[in-house]
């Protein structure tokens, strides 16, 4: 009997955001349906997926670091093949392969489906392939996906953004927001609740705008409330919401559908409306300040985070003051605080009055300070109250040391639970427990006081299945392969 051909073994390295992470998640699911396998722990991978970010200054430096580090290991078995794909693929195109010749394709942030017949062709030709399209073929929802979790998942309502934020290469990179029609969506949010998913995360550079390319402005809020009539679906959370585009009738949208989560990460970028403006960001401090007010109004237990860059080009001490008494009022529960770095290819790149590092590197610790201060503050008042926890994985394990396992609360903040010590009373990731908070720190709650009562869930019996599966596949580089943290 002939025994079937070795599958082919991959692993894929992700860089950057959410939408890489579901980026990464379709290359899995595209590489499985081709007849790839993935890499088992300690193996070394046949294949090895780059899908790289080009936000960062040191993107670059990274890639190829981690490109020359897979060098030697290419040497020693030439049937291995390396593809670098996302948003420093779709930038560099064939300075990749020239910079790093070993790299056998390089794709895009728009042709993500076209990997297995690139490196087919690539072995075939034994020959470099670089293919980068301009703008989406069609949705990348559709194409076969390979889910992290088991209980909680990322869906794409848009891709691309029609903002032109001075620091920011997204658009240039990801194209004009293309919008996926709501009926797709919702089908594939029950698809998803029907195998055990709880949590889903509405992903888009900009969902607030989301509906402008078929002409309806109320589109997302709509699409908010029609997730509150899907059954099964326990928690519904979006990102990235803008400023610029936020209306009322989302904050309606959250306040009145249950199963929306009463969490919002809004981008502020800066409180100084003068940087505002040479940001491009089309919100000013008092308009960014009026939604916060809105939104507590609606839900006064919402926890509000937020993205922060210091030292934008011409920021004075002046403005910094301003983005200090910004953070000061809108108390975020968290806030995600970055020193601005010259992002080839953007305009803020060749503004005059670039801040020196010693000052931005000043004014960051200033700012540091001040989030935890208001962070920790705003967690100590949650001592003593209740919070419903939905365990994760990865943070959802039992911690050998202190004997509790990690989750989310409704409004997204970090709980640490002590838990039972018997397996079978335990929570599994999935699980959702109601727990007293008994501890308060700057970035996340403790509860010691054991479970007030558990729900074994249907994402909990989907983690417990999987869990059956091999390992996945982690990011490693030559070495053997890790377990996925
Ligand atoms: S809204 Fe601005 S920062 Fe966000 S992706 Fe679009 S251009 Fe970039």
């Amino acid at each position: 009997m002939t025994s079937l051909p070795q599958a082919r073994t991959f692993q894929v390295v992700t860089y950057g955001c959410q939408m890489n992470e579901h980026d990464s998640e379709r290359i899995a699911g595209v590489l499985l349906d081709a007849g790839y396998a993935e890499a088992d722990v300690g193996s070394q991978a046949d294949l090895v997926v780059f899908n790289t970010c080009a936000v960062r200054e040191n993107a670059d430096n990274r890639l190829y670091g981690n490109l020359g580090h897979l060098a030697p290991t290419k040497q020693a078995n030439p049937g291995m093949q390396i593809a670098v794909g996302g948003c420093m693929a779709q930038k560099d195109r064939q300075v990749i392969v020239e910079r790093a010749p070993w790299v056998d394709v390089v794709f895009g942030t728009n042709n993500l489906g076209h990997l297995p017949a690139l490196l087919e062709r690539a072995r075939v030709e034994s020959e470099a392939q670089v293919e980068i399209l301009e703008s989406l073929e069609r949705f990348p929802s559709t194409l076969p996906t390979r889910r992290d979790s088991a209980y909680a998942a990322w869906v794409s309502i848009s891709v691309g953004c029609n903002n032109t934020c001075t620091f920011c290469i997204v658009p240039s990179l990801r194209g004009k927001e293309t919008d996926r029609r709501p009926g797709e969506i919702l089908a594939e949010i029950r698809a998803l609740v029907d195998s055990g998913v709880q949590e889903i995360t509405l992903l888009g550079q900009n969902v607030n705008s989301y509906g402008v390319e078929f002409g309806d402005r109320g589109a997302f809020a709509k699409l908010l409330r029609a997730c509150g009539d899907v059954d099964g679906l326990e928690r519904v959370r979006f990102t990235s919401p803008h400023p610029a585009a936020f209306t009322d009738d989302v904050i309606a949208a959250m306040a009145e559908t249950p199963n929306v989560m009463p969490s919002l990460h809004m981008p502020l970028q800066s409180g100084s409306d003068a940087v505002l403006k040479a940001m491009r960001r089309s919100y000013r401090s008092e308009k960014y300040l009026g939604i916060l007010d809105r939104v507590r109004a609606a839900m006064p237990d919402a926890a509000i985070t937020t993205d922060i860059i210091v030292g934008f080009p011409g920021e004075t001490e002046a403005d910094f003051q301003a983005t200090l008494d910004v953070v000061a009022a809108s108390r975020f529960a968290a806030a995600f605080t970055f020193q601005y770095s010259i992002r080839p290819g953007t305009p803020a790149a060749t503004m005059p009055d670039q801040v020196p590092a010693g000052v931005v590197a000043e004014r960051y610790q200033r700012l540091v300070d001040l989030v935890g201060e208001i962070s920790w503050a705003e967690n100590s008042k949650l001592v003593g109250h209740e919070v419903e926890v939905l365990f994760a994985d990865g943070e959802g394990r039992k911690d050998a040391d202190t004997g509790r396992m990690s989750g989310r609360a409704r409004d997204n903040r970090l709980v640490h639970v002590r838990v039972p010590e018997a397996e079978a009373d335990r929570p599994r990731p999935g699980d959702i427990a109601t727990v007293e908070v008994t501890y308060a720190a700057p970035h996340h709650l403790t509860a010691d006081a054991g479970l007030l009562s558990l729900r074994r869930t249907r994402g909990g019996d989907a983690w417990a299945a999987r869990r059956s599966e091999p390992a996945r596949t982690g990011v490693s580089l030559g070495m053997p392969v890790l377990a996925k943290a």
